[in-house]
């Protein structure tokens, strides 16, 4: 079927041909020619990015008196971000209705401004219900002209207990005016508002109730809840192209997520209802121009958008209603694209699981996390992907290319190539060559028979804590600290967790001749304790650090990826060279010529030297 089967005017017509839309979608091919010919209400349960804004903005541009100031249809959407978006959507579609005016009416921005444009005559106006009803009360909008009434995403405005804003809003508008309901999911709440203020309403649907796209694949990682976001680290370290939107709970969480992300060098930043509309904005359009990988938001705030070629929607928690799901999942696969979902739960939610497989009549494949070395390969690869594509500056380059010829002579082709490459590839090697299974069961499975205690003649007397103890063993190990675990300070004494599979190189170390205080350190295996284990000091590891600068937008244009420490840090990276930097001869230890490695106690009142390191800065 062609769109101009399906009734359209000219103008419209113009408007789908620059737009590049070839063919309606199923949902447009049920509304357009119904609603466009026929005075009647309607419900229409269709997922965003199935075309639903066209669905109801094409019959609503093609009916509507142009040549007339009133305001004749009224668009309703539960938040700010959808609002404007469908403005921007219908501006698109009126290109070339003369005299059409589209206004939109939301909390956060100028009311005084919004009032102004209403005054001067907007035939369609599109709104959130709390500013709409604020309007209503300022006498500042007339709703007795208003032919068609849209609730869009109607099942989400009365989840943010926008009811009693509807029954005003629904007050001001005529009897003779036809409702059309939008909405992707049918929860109860929804089909009583068809009942209560529809007549007859036609039904539409594009899929079944409830059931998301097609084209969307679903995965969920198991891992334990301690490591969520370890885990969305190593998702996002092993798609380095990828453009998401990571779904969290609470405002609480989102905000804590992406300012975890952000710290971290990720190109992610947070939207959520605690922002000021300008924030929002700009967030948003950030995330529109894709100079922000990862959009970390809540439901609330995310929904409806609809961001070009989003690859992945990752369920951080699973949301709190299950229905929710198909909202967030929607996000991607949009317009006849794939995408996919993924969800990190953990073993308690596997009956929830099992309840949206339900739902949306589709089974999730059980992942497992990558590990280091398949993150490594993943990241070596797009590594030399870019390093294929990269644009060539040949002019700019020219003049430095005799004396870069002239320095390398020496080397091969592939010497070269190597080299080039090892420049990034040592760094992500060696932040992921430790990294720990993730997968709930893995070794990352806090205290299980992959981990052994050790037993250490060092403690609280030798102004030990634990952060600073741990640190100290890193560092006369080489091990990363978070190699190290459930850390028990005593007085004279402490004991210790690691990977079994370092049990030899840490009892090595007495072979080594450590001092500390004039005393040799003496490490020796002890007998595991009986607690779950984990805890706190596993917190703030894993994952690598891109070392981007903070709100790194331009971080995407660099592909992401290993570009960390970039030259705005002076070069310096954070990836890996603390080891350089914390040699035991510039810290407290010093390494004698005899190669005894000595160490001195520190004064009371010191920073504890290990406690604030390098080390801690690291994110892991
Ligand atoms: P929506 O469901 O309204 O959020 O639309 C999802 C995306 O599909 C938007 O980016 C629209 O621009 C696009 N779209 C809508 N209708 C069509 C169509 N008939 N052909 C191609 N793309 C479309």
């Amino acid at each position: 079927m062609t769109f101009k089967e399906l009734g359209l005017n000219d103008a419209l017509m113009k408007a789908i041909e620059d737009l590049g839309f070839e063919n309606p979608t199923p949902i447009q091919q049920q509304t357009i020619p119904l609603l466009s010919t026929k005075k009647t209400d309607l419900v229409a349960l269709a997922q965003t990015g199935t075309g639903k804004t066209a669905a109801f903005g094409l019959p609503i541009l093609n009916i509507i008196d142009s040549q007339i100031k009133d305001t004749q249809a009224l668009i309703l959407s539960p938040t700010r971000e959808l609002c404007v978006q469908i403005t921007n959507d219908l501006k698109k579609y009126a290109k070339y209705t003369k005299g059409l005016t589209v206004t939109a009416v939301y909390g956060g921005a100028s009311i005084t401004n919004q009032m102004k444009d209403i005054r001067m005559g907007s035939q369609i106006i599109v709104a959130t219900p709390g500013r709409l009803v604020d309007l209503i009360e300022r006498r500042a909008v007339k709703l007795s002209t208003i032919k068609i009434i849209v609730l869009d995403e109607a099942d989400e405005m009365l989840n943010m207990g926008f009811k009693d804003s509807l029954d005003v809003i629904l007050e001001q508008t005529p009897e003779s005016k036809n409702t059309w309901l939008f909405s992707a999911t049918m929860p109860r709440e929804v089909e009583r508002i068809a009942k209560n203020y529809m007549s007859n309403p036609a039904e539409v649907s594009a899929g079944k109730k409830n059931e998301g796209a097609a084209n969307i694949s679903h995965v969920y990682y198991t891992v334990n809840s301690r490591d969520r976001y370890l885990a969305l680290k190593r998702i996002a370290d092993f798609y380095p192209e990828i453009f998401g939107i990571v779904f969290c709970r609470t405002k609480a969480e989102t905000q804590e997520v992406a300012d975890s992300l952000i710290k971290d060098g990720y190109s992610a930043d947070a939207l959520h209802g605690d922002l000021s509309q300008g924030q929002r904005d700009l967030v948003m359009k950030r995330f529109r121009n894709h100079t922000l990988q990862m959009l970390v938001a809540t439901d609330v705030a995310a929904r409806g958008i609809d961001v070009e070629g989003i690859t992945h929607v990752i369920n951080y928690n699973l949301p709190e209603d299950i229905e929710s799901y198909t909202h967030r999942t929607g996000r991607t696969a949009r317009a006849g694209k794939s995408g996919v979902a993924i969800a990190i739960v953990t073993g308690r939610d596997s009956s929830r699981i099992k309840d949206i497989e339900r739902m949306i009549n589709k089974k999730f494949e059980r992942g497992n996390l990558p590990n280091g070395v398949e993150v490594t390969e993943k990241q070596l690869f797009h590594l030399v992907k870019k390093l294929h594509d990269v644009e060539v500056k040949d002019e700019e380059i020219e003049k430095y290319l005799p004396k870069v010829y002239e320095e390398l002579k020496d080397l091969s082709k592939e010497e070269i190539i190597k080299r080039f490459i090892s420049e990034e590839f040592n760094r992500f090697f060696a932040y992921y060559q430790n990294a720990q299974d993730l997968n709930s069961g893995g070794d990352g499975n806090s205290v299980n028979n992959k981990t052994s205690r050790f037993f250490i003649n060092l403690g609280e007397l030798d102004g030990f804590n634990r952060n600073s103890l741990k640190d100290f063993l890193a560092e006369i190990s080489k091990q990363h600290p978070r190699m190290l675990f459930n850390i028990d300070v005593k007085g004279s004494f402490s004991f210790f967790e690691t990977e079994s599979k370092l049990v030899d190189s840490f009892l090595a170390l007495n072979k080594e001749d450590i001092e500390f205080n004039n005393r040799k350190v003496s490490i020796e295996a002890s007998a595991k304790r009986m607690r779950d284990g984990g805890g706190e000091e596993r917190r703030g590891g894993g994952g690598f650090n891109r070392g981007g600068s903070r709100g790194g937008d331009e971080r995407r244009g660099n592909g992401g990826g290993f570009h960390r420490g970039g030259s705005d840090r002076g070069g310096s990276s954070k990836f890996g060279g603390h080891r350089e930097r914390k040699s035991f001869g510039n810290s407290e230890g010093r390494s004698t010529d005899s190669g005894k490695r000595t160490f001195s106690k520190r004064s009371e009142g010191d920073k504890p030297a290990f406690g604030k390191s390098e080390f801690r800065k690291k994110k892991y």
